[in-house]
C-alpha cells in the first residue's frame, strides 16, 4: 500500500544584474572609453536528489524557494557577480509538477540528481558591451531580465516506516495527530470505506517518517475475517511496528492479557512477524497514578524482557518526545542497513559478474589453438 506525500511551493529564481552605464576617466583620460560592466546571472532554484531524506516534510515549512539575483555591472568592466543558485535537497523518488500550466517537469531518482525548476534571468549588458568601430562612446546598456518563477507540486510515493497496532480504542488515531506534521493522501488503496491513519512524523530538519494505522485489526483478522488481514499484509513491509496498549481500559480488563492476545493474533496471521522489531508503548497513562504505571511498567519488562517498553499520554503530552526521537532514530537505522544491503547485493553482484567474465576469458584463451604449448586440463 503505497501513500503519497506532497507540498505545493512556490520557486523563484534570481533576477540577473542590470549592466552599467560608465565612461572611463583618468587624470590623463578626461575622455575615455566606454567600461560599464555587464550585470551577474541570476541563480537558478535546483532540486537535488538525496538519498538520506524520506518525505517532502521539510518544503511544508518553506512556502517560498528563491535564489540569489545577480549582481549590478560596474565601472572598469568589472562584471556583477553571478547570483548564487538554490540548491534544494529532495528525496529520491520525487516527481516534479509545473502547477500552473499541470506538466510533468521531470522526476528526482538518482542521488545527486539535478532538475532546474526556476532558470535564473538573463545579465543586463555594459554599455562597454556595445562599443563598436562605428559606436565608440555608446550610452547604451540593458537590464537583467526577471527569473523564472511558478508554482510547483512535489509528490513522493510513500510507505510507511512505522505501523501501529493495537485494539480498537488503544490511543492509536489520537498518537498519530498529535505527532504528525502532515497527512499523506492514499495511493492505489483498493478500500473507500477502510481509510488508513497516516501521517508524516518530522522528528528534526533532514529526519522525518511515516507512521500509519488501519482501522480494523480486530480479533478474527489472521483468519482473514474482515479487513484485518489487508492492514497486516501492509504492516509487513513497515521497519518498525509499534504495538499500543491503553494501560487505563474502561472496560477494566487487563493490559498485558489484552496485549498477549493482540499478538497471538499477529504471530497467527505470520510466523514473520517474530522475527520484527516491535516496541510496546503503554498509552494514556495521564489516566493512572505514577505508581501504577511503574508497576504496570514492570509486569511488561518481565513478560518481555528484550523488548523496548514506553509509556505514553499523548494528551497530557508525556513521554511523546522521547517516543518520537528513539522512532525517528530506529528508522533512520533500519534505513541505512536497507541501503548497505542494496549496495552489498550490488557489490556481489559485480563480483560474480567480474568472475563470471574472467572465466569467459580464460575459457576462450585457453580454447584457441594458437602455437603455444598445448595444455590438458583434466577434471577433478
Ligand atoms: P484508536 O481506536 O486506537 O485509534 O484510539 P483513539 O485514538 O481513537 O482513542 C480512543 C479514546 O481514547 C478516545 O476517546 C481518546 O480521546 C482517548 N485517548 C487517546 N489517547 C489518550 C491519552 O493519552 N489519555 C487519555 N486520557 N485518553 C486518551
Ligand atoms: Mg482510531
Amino acid at each position: 500500500m503505497k501513500f503519497v506525500d506532497e507540498v505545493v511551493v512556490d520557486v523563484v529564481a534570481g533576477r540577473g544584474g542590470d549592466g552599467c552605464l560608465s565612461f572611463h576617466r583618468g587624470p590623463n583620460m578626461p575622455k575615455g572609453g566606454p567600461d560599464g560592466g555587464n550585470g551577474g546571472k541570476g541563480g537558478d532554484v535546483i532540486l537535488v536528489g538525496n538519498g538520506g531524506l524520506g518525505t517532502l516534510v521539510d518544503l511544508r515549512y518553506q512556502h517560498l524557494l528563491k535564489a540569489r539575483s545577480g549582481k549590478q555591472g560596474s565601472s572598469n568592466n568589472k562584471t556583477g557577480r553571478n547570483g548564487d543558485d538554490l540548491l534544494v535537497p529532495v528525496p529520491c523518488g520525487t516527481t516534479v509538477i509545473d502547477d500552473d500550466a499541470v506538466f510533468l517537469m521531470g522526476d528526482i531518482t538518482e542521488p545527486e540528481q539535478r532538475l532546474v525548476v526556476a532558470l535564473g534571468g538573463n545579465n543586463g549588458r555594459g554599455n562597454a558591451s556595445f562599443r563598436s568601430s562605428v559606436h565608440r562612446s555608446p550610452r547604451v546598456t540593458t537590464k537583467g531580465e526577471p527569473g523564472e518563477s511558478r508554482r510547483i507540486r512535489l509528490q513522493l510515493k510513500v510507505l510507511a516506516d512505522v505501523g501501529l497496532f493495537g485494539l480498537p480504542n488503544a490511543g492509536k488515531s489520537t498518537l498519530i495527530s498529535r505527532i504528525s506534521a502532515s497527512k499523506p493522501k492514499i495511493a492505489e488503496y483498493p478500500f473507500t470505506t477502510l481509510v488508513p491513519n497516516l501521517g508524516v512524523v518530522d522528528v528534526a530538519p533532514g529526519q522525518s517518517f511515516v507512521m500509519a494505522d488501519i482501522p480494523g485489526l480486530i480479533q478474527g483478522a489472521a483468519e482473514g475475517h474482515g479487513l484485518g488481514t489487508q492492514f497486516l499484509r501492509h504492516l509487513s513491509r513497515t521497519s518498525l511496528l509499534l504495538h499500543l496498549v491503553d494501560a487505563a481500559p474502561i472496560d477494566g480488563s487487563d493490559p498485558l492479557t489484552n496485549h498477549g492476545e493482540i499478538e497471538t493474533e499477529l504471530f497467527r496471521y505470520s510466523e514473520s512477524f517474530r522475527e520484527r522489531e516491535i516496541w510496546t508503548v503503554l498509552t494514556k497513562i495521564d489516566a493512572l497514578a505514577e505508581a501504577d504505571v511503574q508497576s504496570l511498567l514492570m509486569q511488561f519488562e518481565r513478560a518481555y524482557p528484550e523488548r523496548r517498553i514506553l509509556a505514553v499520554s499523548a494528551v497530557a503530552n508525556r513521554n511523546i518526545d522521547e517516543l518520537v526521537r528513539l522512532t525517528g532514530t530506529a528508522v533512520d537505522e533500519m534505513r541505512k542497513r536497507s541501503i548497505e544491503d542494496e549496495v552489498r547485493d550490488t557489490e556481489d553482484r559485480i563480483a560474480r559478474d567480474v568472475m563470471r567474465n574472467s572465466l569467459t576469458i580464460e575459457s576462450e584463451e585457453s580454447g584457441s589453438d594458437g602455437d603455444g604449448p598445448e595444455v590438458f586440463y583434466r577434471r577433478g
